[in-house]
């Protein structure tokens, strides 16, 4: 198959190149395009057939589910057996944007679209590209992230391509997405309110509406030692990049001094190493291949480059990774968990305490 590469601008998005995406989508197709997170592989969202081809196009394992891209509550309730006054109410706060929601399904959304769950999740973008190819389409898309499975989320079209060319219809290229991170997704199936995986819609954002919320105990621990995720993704390994990656947790001083080492031990085997780092610390190392991901104080800065970065490690060929951590702060606890995840939970304490690879 050949991909259509096509451009739309958020300005002009009354052009052909939208009704043509809509239809192809329509017609049981597959199209990329951007939202505010990162890029998303549409298909048709009631049509198992065409969500089919998600899981062909991008490796996907087929129990992991995919989530429903809708443009207004209206699209929801043919969806949502059940919608819970908490769900109204962070819709109301946080839609259209970087938040799904998981909902009892109806019958009319197929078991092939949400890994054979009775439950489903939905979110309404925010990016106006997004929502615009949605609406052309008239049904809801099923969206999971634009990339092989496995590999960092795309951020740019160019990185729907290195995956999936040849492998889909149409590629929307809409420029760098603006957060970088994948949505925030909630369960508001159950009595509390419970965070699946975390994002750019943080803790305190969803408590700040809602009161308290819980935290799935698998987002914070290493999935295995008994924590079964309630979001099925979550126990995939994810968002790598192909060279072994080690996290160096402590103070910055103390990592920044562990990596120097650890880079000293890399030259003498042999290994071309790299290095995951800020722009406040860059100067300090003497690496092969050194990349910045963002400002250390700046998280949303951290967010939009994480996967651009990790992609870029893979061009330069690296052997080995060693990336420096990020305080939990709000949306530093997404960062780490996508960090985490990458590096396979391969972790090195840096003052001495302790080490774990995985
Ligand atoms: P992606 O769109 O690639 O970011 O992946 C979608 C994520 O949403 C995966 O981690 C899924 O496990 C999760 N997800 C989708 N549907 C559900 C659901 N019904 N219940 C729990 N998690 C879900
Ligand atoms: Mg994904």
């Amino acid at each position: 198959m050949i991909t259509k590469l096509v451009r739309i601008d958020e300005l002009h998005m009354d052009g052909p190149a939208v009704e043509e995406a809509g239809r192809v989508l329509a017609g049981g197709g597959l199209v990329a395009f951007p939202t505010e997170t990162v890029y998303g592989l549409g298909a048709n969202g009631l049509d198992e057939e065409a969500a089919a081809k998600i899981y062909a196009a991008k490796g996907r394992p087929s129990d992991n589910p995919l989530i429903l891209h809708i443009t207004s509550m209206e699209e929801l309730y043919p969806l949502a057996e059940e919608i819970p006054q908490t769900a109204f109410a962070l819709a109301e706060a946080f839609w259209p944007g970087p938040m799904t929601l998981v909902f009892r399904k109806t019958a009319r959304v197929p078991y092939g679209v949400t890994g054979g769950l009775d439950t489903v999740a939905v979110r309404m973008p925010s990016h106006p590209v997004a929502r615009a190819v949605i609406r052309a389409a008239g049904v809801p898309i099923a969206a999971p992230s634009a990339n092989a499975s496995g590999r960092p989320s795309p951020t740019k079209a160019l990185h729907v391509l290195e995956d999936l060319d040849g492998r889909v219809d149409m590629v929307v290229d809409g420029g760098t997405v603006g957060i970088g991170l994948e949505s925030t997704i909630i369960d508001v199936t159950g009595g509390r309110p419970t965070i699946l995986r975390p994002g750019y819609i943080t803790e305190e954002m969803l408590a700040s509406v809602i009161g308290e919320v819980a935290l799935d105990a698998a987002v914070t621990g290493e999935p295995g030692a008994g924590v079964r995720p309630r979001a099925p993704g979550m126990k995939y390994r994810h968002y790598a990049p192909r060279a072994e990656m080690t996290v160096f947790l402590g103070s910055p001083a103390q990592v920044c001094a562990a990596i120097e080492e650890a880079l000293q031990r890399a030259a003498e085997e042999g290994k071309r190493a790299g290095v995951l780092c800020t722009e406040e610390s860059e100067r300090f190392y003497e690496a092969p291949v050194k990349k910045c991901a963002g400002r250390r104080n700046e998280p949303e800065s951290v967010a939009r480059s994480l996967y651009d970065v990790l992609r870029a490690f893979d061009r330069e060929q690296v052997d080995c990774i060693f990336s420096e951590s990020f305080e939990e702060n709000p949306l530093g606890g997404a960062i780490m968990n996508r960090l985490l995840k990458a590096a396979g939970y391969r972790t090195v304490t840096c003052g001495g305490i302790s080490s774990s690879g995985g």
